[in-house]
């Protein structure tokens, strides 16, 4: 199946670049979360009112939520700075302390797949964390010493799309702790016509939904969609973005009606045809499609649980008859199931 970089996890230096023109700015133009909206409000006005940095926090979720973009616009809502870097990025603890002495008082910094971070920069994490200070060492052999710095007052935003891999001692170091869900098909909507206002582009309510409801409940997916039926808007259409061009557009990328990528219809098809529907463990459908299983367990299985196409039991997970029925397979087969 063709994939035109929609939903891959890593994204290029040009589709960056059009997230970033796309990026909400504060709270009133960041759309659906709104539990962690309302909470986060709160606490940046506290924070605020204090002239305190705010706690730090820890924001997780499957990619292209709006972990970056949240974490961008509590920092605007603060009005401080902004530094962000991510966790394969910093492999010593002279990067995190180069960035670290950088920052102001009351900053932010943004550590993105802080899961990925290396052992002993997580270590050095610890103490700026808690106490805003940091023990370097330098030189090496007899002269090797450490020196300790001070730093200003900061928060650090981790964001994370495996929490389960985060260490117990970093995790408790983060005074506010949030998961971020997929977005309703309304919101969405309404993100598609924000998106398609600010890049000029004609978009009737119709198509909006159309896009919005094949966008597995992600908005960086939504806005590549709008992206990518905008070019088929302009070559086979007369440039407006309506219901029918947007339906041609998808169809002709392969994306499906409730918007699963290859990997989930990947996922679906190996536990139907390899384990006959299920219960099979998590691991063992990793390794039948060479993929991680906790990738599987905290990227991939969440949306098609939430929309029921996989379950959870104490034997495994199982597809259900709409996975059946998605990809048009027969389970009738099988002992015990007859549809
Ligand atoms: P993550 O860091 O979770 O992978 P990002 O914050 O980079 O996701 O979001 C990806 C894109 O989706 C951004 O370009 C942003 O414009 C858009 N986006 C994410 N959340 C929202 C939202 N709630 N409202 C509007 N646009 C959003």
């Amino acid at each position: 199946m063709p994939d035109y970089n929609i939903r891959n996890q890593q994204i290029s230096e040009k589709e960056r670049e059009f997230e970033n023109a796309l990026r909400p700015l504060s709270f009133n133009s960041f759309k659906g979360q709104d539990k962690i909206v309302e909470n986060l409000k709160v606490f940046v006005t506290a924070a605020r009112m204090r002239h305190d940095a705010l706690d730090h926090v820890l924001l997780h979720g499957p990619p292209g939520l709006g972990k970056t973009t949240l974490s961008n616009i509590i920092a605007n809502e603060l009005e401080v700075g902004f530094k962000m870097t991510s966790g394969p990025v910093l492999d010593k603890p002279g990067d995190l302390a180069g960035i670290l002495t950088s920052l102001e008082k009351n900053d932010v910094l943004f550590i993105d797949e802080i899961h990925r971070l290396s052992p002993i920069v997580e270590e050095y994490l610890y103490s700026a964390m808690e106490d805003y200070r940091i023990d370097i060492l330098i030189d090496k052999g007899p002269s090797a010493r450490s020196i300790q710095i001070e730093l200003e007052p900061f928060t650090l935003i981790g964001a994370t799309t495996r929490s389960g891999l985060l260490t117990s001692p970093l995790r408790a170091r983060f005074g506010i702790n949030m998961h971020l869900e997929y977005y309703d098909t309304a919101t969405l909507t309404s993100i598609v016509k924000r998106s398609s206002d600010i890049l000029d582009i004609q978009c009737s309510d119709d198509a909006a939904i159309e896009i919005a409801s094949r966008s597995r409940g992600t908005p960086r997916i939504c806005n590549a969609l709008l992206r990518r039926v905008r070019d088929f808007a302009q070559v086979k259409g007369t440039g407006i973005v309506d219901k029918a061009i947007a339906c041609y557009a998808l169809e002709a990328l392969n994306i499906d009606k409730y918007g699963l990528d290859e990997i989930d219809n990947k996922i679906l098809c190996t536990i139907i045809d390899k384990f006959n529907g299920g219960p099979v463990g998590i691991s063992t459908i990793a390794t039948a499609l060479s993929e991680d299983s906790g990738t599987i367990e905290e990227v991939y299985e969440p949306f098609l649980i939430k929309e029921g196409f996989l379950k959870r039991t104490p034997r495994g997970r199982e597809v259900t008859v709409l996975a059946y029925q998605h990809l048009g397979r027969s389970r009738s087969e099988r002992e015990g199931y007859l549809f």
